[in-house]
């Protein structure tokens, strides 16, 4: 897998490719079946969250991010989908504010966070939504609030990251409105 330049020259109606060059490979990818599902999954989700004909130079510096770490340094997939998939949702501003309840404004210890209204609240507001207690918010804010090379430096306990991990695919297949084909391969090799 390659990140690469194109030079593109505009005919009638097609685009006739001048000239390619790679600036960064990512070769490693491809030597481990689930690394190359995630990245293939991770690509295909920023292109359904990105608006078509537009740039994103964010997306691109996240994808490249991710992509770096689990190439190079051998970062543990289920955490970088899980960062991935939060930072991205962020970026394009379907995240809501989990810093406190989105109704009563109480920045309490446990959190609810409702799926299918997108919603944060506390447990006197409601008592519909995924349980997120302080470990999980520290993570999602973490990773809402920091640059896009500081992302992955935060420990977390397996299980906080198996549990948080269920929540957000389940709110990406959401706002994506469909489960990715990427998406479930990944899932039945993992
Ligand atoms: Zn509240």
């Amino acid at each position: 897998m390659n990140y690469s330049e194109f030079d593109l020259a505009e005919g009638n109606d097609i685009y006739f490719l001048r000239q390619s060059s790679v600036i960064e490979s990512f070769y490693e990818l491809s030597e481990n079946i689930q690394t190359l599902a995630l990245a293939t999954y991770m690509a295909q989700l920023a292109s359904e969250v990105v608006p078509e004909g537009t740039e994103s130079e964010d997306t691109l510096s996240l994808l490249l991010n991710t992509y770096y770490i689990l190439a190079k340094k051998g970062f543990d997939l289920k955490t970088a989908k899980l960062v991935f998939e939060i930072k991205l949702l962020s970026l394009h501003g379907f995240m809501p504010d989990f810093l406190g309840c989105n109704n009563c404004g109480e920045t309490t210890d446990t959190l609810l966070f409702d799926i299918t209204s997108s919603s944060v609240r506390c447990c006197n507001c409601t008592n519909v939504g995924f349980e997120l207690n302080a470990s999980c918010l520290n993570i999602i804010n973490y990773v809402i609030n920091s640059g896009v090379k500081r992302i992955f430096s935060f420990t977390a306990s397996n299980e906080i990251i198996n549990y948080l991990s269920e929540i957000i695919e389940k709110y990406c297949i959401a706002q994506v409105g469909r489960k990715l084909k990427s998406l479930d391969y990944y899932n039945s090799i993992f």
